[in-house]
């Protein structure tokens, strides 16, 4: 037999390899893209830089080859919380894996290193600082292969850089021969550059996912009544994990207070608490106690909940980057999941005054980030579209999966409206705000509408026949058309401005978006894996017998089955072990662990239903 061979021989059979320990450790039937090819990489000794989105699995492709090598496979990763989150998942799935930090006493650490040393860890989880402190030991550790995840905090062009990361050069140089592995979700040229070059990796495999996260849905509204608006939403989503963003600690007490008046599992999470009742909002989300977290962007980082359905926000985003990283927690699991934003394009007003008072004028990298975002908001075109241009990575094709994709604006002649709305601030001298201009098109009877006789006006009344929230919107257009002003230094007042003169006097015709007032429906869109029919009350079930079951263990609802494999085991109803084992997501050492229980939950249901 020839050398080739050979080499194709046992490429084929660590391929088989890894595909059986997929199915037998995770119950995952086939690998995500770009999976198999790390894994590889990584068997056949190479380095590699892996970038894939949030959820695109990148911890199966240190994990799987970690499993078949030798030897000990060491893990970096930042935060302490992720580490403990993977070791647990890890072993429940039967595998040795262990996290070494600040929390392990001395005679702890001890013995983890005697069964280091013996061969009896498999994955060993550390913390950039701690591993500094691993040099001398390593080399007498049976070391296989190390990963760097987050590995763009090695990058001062990252967004998270830490001085810990950028030392590891060291690892490479001492281990020739052990392949390194950098994974991120991050992909700037910049960023990826630093990694290759600190981390000295050699000829490395480069693995760049697409950035597109199609299970997510992206739909932006016109904020109108906000709170009403979100408690539509939440009605729509009742039951399922969410978090809703917003940009002051305030706000964030308020609408979590007013969401748990109205009933909602709902909690606050923001710099302002104590670092112990963060820690308690975190785990009760964790544990499926609260569904709903409300919180400023502190909230987020280190959170590897699966099943968030629903992103929120409340306010406008500092830039695409932290809406995408924000967005991005949503729908990990690559089940349908929804980012809503409230949109109300004052807010773009308000942040660029904010940046014009600088000291030394606005920054022109905000100002660019504003703009983004601005863009992004008011796009006219398929959401994801911006989105991924914005990355860098045109695509040609409307996503179908986006509000202006499943409920493309339409545009009305609004000469009409404009004429109504412009006399109207006319009329009332130009000297008071959108609200008052309302009430007054609306014919209110208020007593500020009184006080100042505005009741006796030619324009009171003529906009009674449509809503509240339409005159805003309409008025909001106006101002982005050019045709009134806000003087932000007098309580914003409405001004006409000389291109509205033209309209007004019905010389220029004008085309309006139309109001969108109702929240769209979810969309009905299939995304991976999701079955298409799945009993939703065997699911709800299935849901609180996992969170009983989780509890008794010790760990998070998620690491026992995610939301996808409780969906299709709702639909494919298995009753027999082997059915069970035919899921995705239920591998072997789960099976024997929580197999029975869920067994049997599905048996009574289907019996019950009978
Ligand atoms: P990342 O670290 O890239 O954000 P994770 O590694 O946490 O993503 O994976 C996200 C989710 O996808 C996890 O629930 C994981 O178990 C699941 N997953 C990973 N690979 C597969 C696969 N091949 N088939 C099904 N689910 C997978
Ligand atoms: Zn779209």
């Amino acid at each position: 037999m020839t050398a080739a061979c050979l080499d194709a021989q046992t490429e084929s059979s660590s391929a088989d390899r890894a595909a059986t320990l997929l199915q037998q450790i995770y119950g995952y039937r086939d690998f995500r893209p770009g999976q198999r090819d790390v894994i590889e990489r990584a068997l056949a000794g190479q380095d590699s830089l892996v970038i894939m989105p949030t959820g695109g699995g990148k911890s199966l492709c240190y994990q799987l080859p970690a499993l078949m090598l030798p030897g000990l496979t060491i893990v970096i990763s930042p935060l302490i919380s992720l580490m403990k989150d993977q070791v647990d998942a890890l072993r429940q799935s039967g595998v040795a894996a262990a996290a070494l930090n600040s929390s392990l006493d001395r005679e702890q650490v001890s013995q983890l290193f005697a069964a280091i040393h013996q061969g009896e860890i498999k994955l060993l989880y550390v913390s950039p600082e701690r591993l500094m402190g691993l040099r001398q030991s390593l080399s007498q550790w049976p070391l296989s292969m190390v990963a760097v995840d987050e590995a763009h905090c090695i990058s001062q062009w990252g967004h998270d850089f830490r001085p810990e990361y950028a030392q590891m050069g060291w690892i490479k140089q001492q281990f020739p021969a052990v392949p390194v592995m950098a994974l991120t979700a991050t992909a700037d040229e910049a960023t990826r550059h630093d990694i290759v070059e600190r981390l000295s990796l050699v000829t490395p495999h480069r693995h760049l996912s697409s950035f597109d996260r199609p299970n997510i849905r992206y739909t932006v509204v016109e904020k109108l009544r906000p709170l009403a608006q979100l408690q539509e939403y939440l009605r729509q989503q009742k039951g399922n994990a969410g978090i809703i963003y917003c940009g002051s600690r305030r706000r964030v007490d308020e609408v979590a207070e007013k969401l748990r008046k109205n009933g909602h599992a709902a909690a606050a999470y923001h710099a302002g608490m104590s670092a112990d009742e963060r820690a308690h909002t975190q785990e009760s989300f964790l544990r499926e106690r609260v569904d709903i977290v409300v919180a400023t962007v502190a909230f987020g980082m280190g959170i590897n909940k699966s099943n968030v359905r629903f992103v929120v926000h409340w306010d406008l985003p500092k830039s695409i980057e932290s809406y995408y990283q924000e967005t991005g927690r949503a729908g990990r699991d690559g089940l349908e999941s929804e980012a809503l934003m409230l949109f109300d394009p004052g807010d773009i007003a308000r942040v660029r005054h904010l940046l014009d008072q600088a000291e030394n004028g606005a920054n022109p990298v905000d100002v660019h980030k504003l703009n983004a975002m601005a863009a992004f908001a008011e796009a006219q075109i398929c959401r994801r579209q911006v989105l991924l241009n914005y990355f860098n990575e045109p695509s040609h094709e409307p996503c179908g999966n986006c509000d202006i994709c499943t409920d493309p604006p339409q545009q009305y002649d609004g000469s009409q409206d404009a004429q109504k709305a412009l006399s109207c601030v006319y009329r009332v001298g130009q000297r008071f705000g959108v609200g008052h201009v309302i009430e007054v098109l609306r014919g209110s009877n208020s007593q500020p509408v009184q006080d100042r006789g505005h009741h006796k006006l030619s324009t009171w009344g003529i906009g009674k026949d449509k809503s509240h929230e339409h005159w805003l919107s309409v008025i909001r257009q106006l101002i982005h058309h050019g045709l009134l002003t806000q003087d932000i230094t007098r309580h914003s007042v409405l001004l006409l401005t000389a291109a509205a003169r033209s309209v007004l006097k019905g010389e220029r015709a004008l085309q309006l978006a139309q109001p969108r007032l109702a929240l769209t429906k979810s969309s009905g869109r299939k995304s991976r894996a999701l079955p298409q029919q799945y009993d939703r009350k065997l699911f709800a079930k299935l849901k609180n017998l996992r969170r009983t079951l989780a509890d008794e263990a010790g760990v998070p609802p998620y690491v026992v089955f995610n939301d996808a494999t409780l969906a299709e085991m709702a639909a494919e109803m298995p009753t027999q072990p082997f059915e069970l084992l035919g899921i995705n997501g239920v591998g072997e050492r789960k099976l024997e662990r929580f197999g029975a229980p869920f067994l049997q939950l599905i048996s009574d249901y289907a019996d019950s239903a009978d």
